[in-house]
């Protein structure tokens, strides 16, 4: 039987997919593209804003409505969130909790057993035991996800994920170790430690192990070349936490870590667990720790409440750090947290210019900083080559690296010297 997965949102979903990938795979179904036909078509779904929960409905209609004679499941954090909206999705016939994801070859079978349409939506307990489903590859792609945190103690004001992803879970240790050198032996040079909140790895542990373990575990792998980490949260990233990072010459020099806002009273209002000050100096430690270490993060723009002052504040303290990149967010309310009841809700015009503004200065840090890259000599994992023969690739600061006349494979290492500057990306002559 032919399955295949169309996945939304983030890194630990895309691992998800693909442990579920892996896990029918080993029993015999066979795994195709989402694009072609399919007997069943699995929707790994995400609920972070109001816009992932309209594209999973649309994707839940339109694999329905394009392969009518197909079972169409619906999975992952939107049917865990808000499972009523998910029911009332008639044209799922299947529809399952993220937690409920490991379970997904025992409801196939009753489905076919019994032809009737399965809801199985089981609500996150404390407690909880993070479950371990390996992967071994993670396909077509040169770097790997692997997931080895879940669920989040945090309860930002404007957050859905504690509800739809459950406290925080940590994968022990020696799992990550197996996995990871299986993965080696498969040839991914790079992985990527991914989280729901990484930074609080181990929080759910007696054994006192934290973040710093699963990153000395994750660079002692030998044929593991690099090692980057996924979004994080600045709360937990202490000056000793950076101190034993800096110790791992695998552990690559790019931090994402979250800020939401620059402006102290609206993080506040965020129940965010930091100020303005303390991020500073963890940017400032972070970038005496590492030679040539580049930060990115999240902002939101438009939080209840934001005022123009509150928003200029917050565009100020993003410039004064100057990030390399940074992803922009116009607020979503969202049902079941706290912020849905919040006063002073600013308007959808407001936010679209506040976003644009925040934007466009955004856009000129990045400039910049890949303008500085010219001249240096730079090592690129090549990911992917392109119609016109050019790699494209990464260098361990996440600077993206167009290589023409290279012959090298996708997977490679290669030294190149920055050349030039084109579009988002730098351009590298191979030096090796
Ligand atoms: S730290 Fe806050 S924003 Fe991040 S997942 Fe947890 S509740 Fe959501």
């Amino acid at each position: 039987m032919k399955i295949a997965f169309f996945t939304l949102g983030c890194k630990v979903n895309q691992y998800e997919t693909q442990a579920m990938s892996e896990l029918v795979a080993k029993n015999g179904y066979e795994v195709v593209e989402h694009s072609e036909k399919a007997d069943i078509y699995v929707i790994n779904s995400c609920t972070v804003t109001a816009e992932s929960d309209k594209k999973t409905r649309q994707a839940v209609r339109r694999f329905k409505r394009n392969n009518p004679e197909s079972v169409v499941i619906l999975t992952g954090c939107m049917p865990q969130a808000y499972p009523e909206a998910a029911e009332s999705l008639k044209e799922a016939d299947i529809i399952i909790g993220n937690k409920n994801d490991c379970n997904i070859l025992d409801v196939i079978d009753d489905y076919f057993l019994t032809g009737q349409r399965i809801f199985k939506v089981t609500q996150h307990q404390k407690g909880d035991n993070f479950i371990v489903s390996p992967i071994s590859k993670f396909n077509e792609r040169t770097r790997a996800f692997v997931k080895i945190q879940d669920g989040c103690n945090r309860f930002c004001s404007y957050c859905i994920i504690p509800t739809s992803r459950g406290r925080v879970r940590s994968k022990p240790i020696e799992e990550i170790k197996l996995e990871l050198e299986s993965l080696a032996e498969n040839g991914y040079k790079e992985i990527v430690l991914v989280g729901i909140n990484l930074s609080s790895y181990g929080q759910d542990f007696d054994n006192g192990l934290n973040i710093c373990d699963a990153v000395e575990c994750a660079c002692s792998i030998e044929k593991i070349e690099r090692v980057r980490l996924g979004s994080l949260e600045p709360d937990h990233i202490t000056k000793e936490v950076i101190e034993s990072w800096a110790k791992q010459e695998k552990l690559c020099p790019q931090f994402h870590i979250s800020l939401q806002s620059g402006c102290d009273e609206t993080l506040k209002r965020m129940n965010r667990h930091y100020n303005t000050e303390e991020y500073r100096q963890l940017c400032k430690n972070l970038r005496e720790n590492f030679k040539d270490c580049s930060l990115t993060t999240d902002v939101m723009v438009g939080f209840s409440g934001e005022t123009d002052e509150e928003f200029e504040k917050s565009l100020d303290f993003v410039k004064e750090i100057g990030f390399e990149k940074v992803h922009i967010f116009p607020y979503s309310v969202r049902v079941g947290t706290r912020a849905e009841h919040f006063e002073n809700q600013v308007e959808k015009c407001v936010k679209e210019k506040r976003a644009s503004i925040m934007q466009q200065e955004c856009a000129k840090i990045r400039a910049d900083f890949l303008k500085r890259q010219i001249g240096k000599e730079v090592e690129v994992l090549l990911e992917t080559r392109s119609t016109d023969g050019k790699f494209e690739g990464y260098t361990p600061n996440y600077t993206p690296v167009l290589i023409e006349n290279c012959n090298g494979e996708c997977g490679n290492i290669v030294k190149a010297k920055i050349i030039d500057i084109s579009g988002d990306a730098c351009i590298g002559e191979k030096t090796n």
